[in-house]
């Protein structure tokens, strides 16, 4: 469900929004051209230490603050700010992301969605700039914080997101984080306006992330320090041990966050309808009430009251979705920070009724992202319900048609060197895979919301199928509830080796999970590679794409790691999947969830395919075969 940044002008975003009657706190308000007076600054922010001393007035005619440089490694996004000379900030992690308060410095204006994986928006005006995150920071959890001075004297403010990033601000800029100021008062009434719902919403607030723990200790200000070495690059610390498990294998099962309670009739594999009306004769003069707000662990679901005769037109956007209504009128108001999965809602009138947009933690699609649902009026009232429910982990549960599940039939590829084993011609040979469902026996993998070694079975099954309906010889490192030693390091290894002579492929599939205290943290595939073959990073990039491509999960992008066990002792070109996470409230439902693992396999089905007809196999390397 990524897409490609876009730039949104001002003049787009705002979309000639009234301004009247807009609180001062809206964001879309804040692009108002070259404000950053520090007085209007005040105004906006809540009362807090800035740097003492340190606001430079003289430098703010031409000092500007903004158009970040970035660049991703993997699922980790780096943005990197230029400071003039005499430019201060003060840093804020929050559960929507990182917000950089600026003295010194006019912000520039802007408002551009999904700098990365790890970066779903940033807009800046208006004295501070906000790097939105699709999870939410703590004060250590999250990001990565750091200066550096570069071979210019020219200094630069280094940022890095990731879920599994971590460290917060260096020592040097630790004095410059301040903890996440109370919600605005908007959204805490928003927040305390929920819901006698007949819908069984549960109470604002419960379970939620807890944004920004207290740092244990604040060290003195130490502005004067600057960071000397050069700017950290984004790579994980890799274990010493060298036979590294899968992420999620090592996580003891922990507390399951209960899912969103289920809307009447809901049906997952039904898509949600786009448009929809309300039957009935429009009242004249009928008026939107703010929306009502349930918050659920990973979930927010949102209910507007629609009156008779109104319509409803959802368009799904890289920032979120943009609802239209007609057969009633608004008064403009929003909210913003409503939860981690709704980053803020806006109501406008419009000339033919209302529009709403809604700003979410990460693009949606047709199919994912969102679900909605129009329930009748509940007893004593004359207004119909749209029932949103917004979370960056809802896939797209829908059946695939016969003609989607069709892996076209792959022909015979190049042969290994010496191994034209079924050789079809002198060079050719029938293509053959391993498929590794990770785990088996007594050992289950993560437990959470599905046991792994079941879902990694099930899906391999339904991959294998697929393949050998393709003219792919398929080879199973396991087709039962069994491991193939009880010793980790051997198993693995005999995982790896699986396979004769002439296999062109080894896909290792696997349910990823989150210690309990960042479960919510985790959601999505991602797919991991090692440099045991030249091939293998091509490989994990097709199966990546064409798995979030089928099932609309969100994308955690590619991972490579020295020392994962079943990857390192392939010889050939080998990919690990992570195909959702077991203790994800949302996630784990999906993985539950037959269409999903049928789109899951589908997704791997036509990766290996792919995989095979453009070349990337085993015996097509230069200096293939690996170590
Ligand atoms: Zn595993």
């Amino acid at each position: 469900m990524k897409k490609p940044a876009i730039f949104l002008s001002f003049a787009l975003a705002c979309g000639g929004a009234a301004a009247q009657g807009v609180s001062p706190a809206d964001p879309f308000l804040r692009q108002a051209p070259a404000q950053a007076t520090p007085t209007l600054r005040g105004v906006a922010t809540a009362p807090t230490a800035a740097p003492a001393g340190n606001l430079n007035l003289t430098g703010m005619q031409n000092a500007t603050f903004g158009n970040p440089r970035t660049s991703n490694n993997g699922s980790q996004t780096r943005v990197v700010f230029d400071l003039a000379p005499g430019v201060t900030y003060t840093l804020m992690p929050t559960f929507a992301g990182l917000r950089i308060d600026v003295q010194g410095a006019r912000v520039l204006p802007a408002v551009t969605a999904a700098l990365g994986s790890s970066v779903s928006e940033y807009r800046a005006g208006g004295g501070q700039a906000t790097v939105v995150t699709p999870f939410p920071l703590s004060f250590t959890e999250g990001w990565r914080a750091s200066e550096a001075t570069l071979a210019t004297g020219g200094r630069v403010l280094i940022l890095e997101f990731g879920a599994v990033v971590s460290g917060g601000a260096s020592d040097s800029l630790r004095a410059l984080v301040r903890n996440s100021p109370p919600t605005t008062t908007a959204a805490t009434a928003e927040a305390n306006a929920v819901l006698n719902s007949p819908l069984g919403l549960r109470a604002a607030g419960s379970g939620t992330g807890t944004p920004g723990a207290a740092p244990a200790t604040v060290s003195p200000p130490s502005r004067t320090t600057q960071t000397q070495t050069p700017a950290p690059v984004a790579t994980r610390p890799t274990a010493a041990n060298p036979d590294q498990l899968p992420p999620g294998d090592t996580v003891q099962p922990g507390k399951q966050f209960p899912p969103a309670p289920a809307l009447p009739d809901a049906n997952a594999a039904r898509p949600s309808a786009l448009t929809g009306r309300v039957a009935g004769q429009v009242q004249p003069g009928a008026l939107l009430t703010a929306p009502r707000i349930g918050k659920n662990p990973g979930l927010t679901r949102l209910v507007l009251d629609l009156p008779p005769g109104s319509t409803y037109q959802i368009q799904p956007t890289a920032l979120g979705l943009r609802i239209e209504l007609t057969g009633l009128s608004v008064m403009p108001q929003n909210a913003q920070n409503v939860s981690p999965e709704v980053r803020t809602w806006r109501f406008e009138p419009t000339t033919a009724g209302v529009e709403i947009t809604l700003v979410t933690a990460t693009p949606t699609t047709a199919r994912s992202g969102w679900r909605a649902q129009l329930l009748p009026p509940t007893p004593g009232s004359d207004r119909a319900r749209l029932a949103l429910d917004l979370s960056p982990a809802l896939a797209n549960l829908t059946p695939l048609a016969p003609s989607e599940r069709l892996v076209a039939a792959v022909p015979p590829v190049p042969a290994t060197r010496g191994t034209a084993i079924l050789a079809l011609s002198a060079n050719y040979v029938q293509p053959r895979v391993v498929l590794d469902p990770g785990h088996g026996g007594r050992d289950p993998g993560a437990v959470g919301s599905v046991i792994e070694k079941e879902v990694t079975l099930n899906v391999a099954l339904r991959v294998r199928d697929l393949l050998r309906a393709a003219g792919v010889d398929v080879v199973m490192t396991r087709d039962s509830d069994r491991a193939l030693n009880s010793v980790k390091n051997t198993d693995l290894q005999m995982r790896a080796q699986t396979g004769s002579p002439g296999t062109q492929l080894f896909v290792s599939i696997h349910v990823n999970a989150m210690e309990a205290n960042t479960a919510l943290r985790g959601y999505g595939i991602e797919t991991w590679w090692n440099p045991n073959h030249p091939m293998s990073s091509s490989l994990a990039s097709i199966l990546q794409r064409q798995m979030v491509g089928v099932t609309g999960a969100f994308s955690r992008g590619l991972k490579s790691n020295q020392s994962l066990s079943v990857l390192r002792n392939s010889r050939i070109p080998a990919a690990l999947v992570e195909i959702g996470y077991a203790s994800h409230p949302v996630d784990g439902l999906n993985l539950q969830d037959a269409n999903y693992l049928d789109r899951v396999a589908v997704g791997i089905a036509q990766g290996i395919r792919e995989a095979l007809t453009s070349g990337v196999t085993a015996g097509n390397a230069v200096g293939g075969g690996g170590k």
